[in-house]
């Protein structure tokens, strides 16, 4: 149910409707909107009807039940949007397109120090490189692990660029905190719920990125997951998903944006990569990215593609990066962003 305020509740109204919803045995979010706050009661769904009377109470305009099976990622709760802030230097969601750019992996200090530098100087607002490595394989390189958060960190500081880093293990949630600005649950994860609700109790930022196989609904279903444990910082990321098709590594569903939109307020970005699979195909799916309404890309990008320990054959060598952002510039300002 969506509790809505009356643009001019006092405080103490709305302390009183969370109170009541508390004692109603519900959980309730309180999001501030521009004109007015709604708070989010949610809890068994069976009992629903009790939160009705609340419509009584003076700060109350009314209550309203959200009918999707997601309720805090749902846009009926929040329809002006959200906006992450990324250790307060960068927003994801405004007005701006967001660019993350980087290696697949961290494999060296030095990897990924110029990393940070071509993609910091050809434009990009945020630093990406796996250390913790989800490899189909296990005898393919799992990452260098917390060395490789260590390192990340250290091209953060030299650089100036927030970074972001996937998370595997529910155990490593607090180690992969302190080293990055956003924690990055893959696509091979998007439903493990025992990770999902770890993260859901910090206040990092989460990227959360779309399975393979996972519907618009199931995925906004794990953004539930972290949502409902109190963090409200989800940015969802489109990757591609499995089909029929073998050209491309994945089927980029550029539809999902348009409908993403309509049906919850968390910012979407899409990575055409990982998508695409092939270095070709990335800056073409950028520019249809941002004609389709994302929020943002993520790109990765080496410094020599051909040694790298991951992804390298989909990875765009550092002046074909610098060439997609100039040419993103034209997309960027017909989509009405900045
Ligand atoms: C990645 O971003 O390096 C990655 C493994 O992506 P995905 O989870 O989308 O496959
Ligand atoms: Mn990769």
């Amino acid at each position: 149910m969506i509790i809505v305020m009356k643009a001019k509740a006092k405080k103490e109204e709305l302390e009183e409707v969370v109170k009541k919803i508390e004692k109603l045995g519900y959980k309730p979010h309180i999001i501030q909107g521009v004109e007015r706050s709604v708070i989010g009661a949610v809890g068994d769904e069976r009992g629903k009807a009790k939160l009705q009377s609340l419509e009584v109470l003076s700060g109350v305009d009314k209550v309203v039940p959200i009918l999707k099976p997601y309720k805090l990622a749902s846009r009926d709760i929040k329809p002006e949007g959200t906006v992450v802030s990324i250790d307060g230097r960068v927003e994801i969601g405004g007005n701006k397109i967001v660019v993350i750019a980087g290696p697949c992996s961290v494999e060296s200090e030095d990897q990924i120090i110029e990393s940070a530098h071509i993609v910091k100087e050809a434009g990009a607002d945020i630093l990406r490189g796996g250390a913790f490595k989800p490899r189909t394989s296990p005898y393919s390189f799992q990452g260098l692990e917390k060395k490789g958060l260590i390192l990340l960190a250290k091209a953060k500081e030299k650089v100036g660029l927030p970074v972001v880093t996937e998370i595997i293990n529910p155990k490593d949630v607090d180690l992969v905190a302190e080293y990055s600005d956003i924690m990055q649950v893959g696509a091979r994860n998007v439903q493990n719920f025992a990770l999902l609700k770890k993260l859901g109790r910090h206040n990092k930022p989460i990227l959360l990125k779309r399975g393979m196989s996972t519907t618009v609904e199931e995925f906004l279903m794990s953004a539930e997951y972290i949502l409902s444990e109190g963090n409200k910082n989800v940015i969802l990321c489109e990757r591609g998903i499995r089909t029929f098709e073998t050209a491309t590594r994945n089927t980029l569903d550029l539809s999902c944006i348009p409908v993403l939109k309509e049906r919850t307020h968390l910012p979407v970005i899409v990575d055409p990569s990982h998508a695409t699979g092939f270095w070709s195909y990335v800056a073409p799916m950028s520019y249809a990215a941002i004609a389709a309404g994302a929020d943002g890309l993520m790109i990765e990008v080496h410094p020599n593609p051909e040694d790298a320990e991951s992804d390298g054959i989909q990875s765009l060598k550092p002046h074909k990066f610098t060439a997609l952002m100039e040419n993103l510039k034209a997309y960027i300002a017909a989509a009405g962003r900045i």
